[in-house]
């Protein structure tokens, strides 16, 4: 196992500069027209994988990295660009999380580079998991799948809803319910390879931010895939049901699995707004005069300045812990994954407002790009979880208590 050591390593530099160059010469110069087109920026997507920073081999070289930084410091640079732009680009990798958390290698390896395609033929990937009714409570899916045995063929029916990348990905991955009677435990999780029929996109929704990234619905009826699309295989499906009706607790559960290896990565994002808006309110306040001193000169602003760097600071260090962990295979006994994801995303709407507020009326128009900042960190609080269910997860973690 590697030292845990709080100095990047030379490769690990590298790897920053590169995301942080391509966050600053080709993400931050558009961002403000992506967030106003409200469109997935393509160009982007198409640059970034030309790169190689939208490929499967980026992905699987960072979940193979032993430190487990990888990602988080990559997240963290490309959302200090843009957080829209960062989700447009890293949306696909939470299907590919979806199959690497569920699946096995070979499924890995015949649907994870098709969730990116090539920089010729781009293709994205989408994690379909929430229903207008069941939101945070994954176990009330109403989603259903049905084995068809003499076909070997799973049948679909139901909608996904708020789905990054829902209604334009290429690979749908999607949590159904196969057993309802067994709740999440009565889940698993399916890859929709590209082209399916049945596979209709539904609304687009309309966002406070991140709005460079698409959200929408994804309609399912009578999507028919194959045998093989079930990730991880039915014998492991059968022994998770066979245990469930014995009372007996799932081992993983599909939703679950992958949200705990991305959080530290979405915290990471939320860092990366974080030190955006911090960096830039600082500047502001070394420049801008009031009362013939400059603004920073006052306590009042210089403490706020100091907070908001500290803030980010321990966000920072929550994130690599988990991170580390995660590729380690500790485990989080404390819910430490969900501690860096709610930390980091708590930081990034307080720092943002901070940073509004440091640049007064500046802040507040679209001249300057801390209002968006503010507006893109809200998402932070509430998908992969909201901050509530972060904080639930702690405390039965730490208390052993079913908390409700
Ligand atoms: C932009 C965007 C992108 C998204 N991307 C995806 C995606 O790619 N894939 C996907 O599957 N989903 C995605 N989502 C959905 C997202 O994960 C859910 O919106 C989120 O989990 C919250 O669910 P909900 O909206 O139904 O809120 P609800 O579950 O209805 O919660 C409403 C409020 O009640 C609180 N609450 C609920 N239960 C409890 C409890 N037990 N204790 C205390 N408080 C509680 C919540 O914290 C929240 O404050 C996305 C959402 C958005 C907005």
């Amino acid at each position: 196992m590697p030292d845990f050591s709080l100095e990047l390593n030379e490769e690990q530099l590298q790897l920053q500069k590169w995301v942080h160059d391509f966050a600053e010469d080709v993400v931050r110069p558009v961002a403000h027209e992506w967030d106003e087109r409200e469109e997935t920026p393509w160009p982007v997507i198409e640059e970034a994988a030309r790169v190689g920073l939208y490929s499967f081999d980026f992905f699987t070289q960072s979940f193979l990295d032993p430190t487990g930084l990888t990602l988080s410091v990559a997240s963290e640079e490309l959302a200090w660009g843009d957080a829209g732009i960062t989700l447009a680009i890293f949306g696909s990798s939470l299907g590919l999380a979806g199959i690497a958390a569920n699946g096995t290698p070979e499924q890995l390896f015949e649907w994870g580079p098709q969730c990116f395609g090539t920089p010729e033929k781009l293709q994205t990937a989408a994690f379909c998991v929430s229903e207008a009714d069941a939101g945070s409570d994954v176990s009330s899916l109403r989603t259903r799948a049905v084995y068809d045995e003499a076909k070997d063929e799973w049948v679909i029916n139901g909608t996904k809803t708020w789905i990054t990348n829902g209604g334009i990905a290429d690979v749908n991955v999607v949590v159904a319910s196969v057993d309802p009677q067994f709740g999440s435990r009565g889940q698993a999780s399916f890859v929709v390879p590209p082209g399916t029929p049945g596979l209709t996109a539904g609304q687009k929704f309309q966002k406070m931010g991140i709005r460079a990234s698409h959200t929408g619905e994804v309609v399912f009826d009578d999507v028919r895939v194959p045998g093989r699309c079930l990730l991880g295989g039915k014998e492991k499906l059968d022994e998770k049901l066979a245990r469930a009706r014995e009372g007996k607790k799932s081992k993983s559960q599909a939703a679950m699995a992958t949200f705990e290896a991305t959080r530290p990565a979405v915290g990471a994002q939320a860092l990366g707004i974080a030190r955006a808006a911090y960096e830039y309110s600082l500047d502001y306040a070394k420049e801008r005069k009031a009362f013939g001193r400059l603004i920073i000169e006052n306590q009042g602003i210089a403490f706020k300045l100091a907070d908001m760097k500290m803030r980010i600071d321990a966000s920072r260090l929550l994130v690599w812990r988990a991170a580390w962990m995660g590729a380690n295979k500790k485990p989080f006994t404390a819910g430490e994954g969900s501690m860096s994801k709610l930390y980091a995303g708590e930081t990034a709407v307080w720092v943002t407002e901070q940073a509004i507020q440091i640049m007064g009326g500046y802040g507040y128009i679209r001249e300057h790009p801390v209002e968006r900042w503010h507006r893109d960190s809200k998402i932070y609080t509430i998908f992969e979880g909201t901050s509530e269910i972060q904080r639930l997860i702690i405390a039965r973690a730490v208390s052993g208590v079913h908390i409700l």
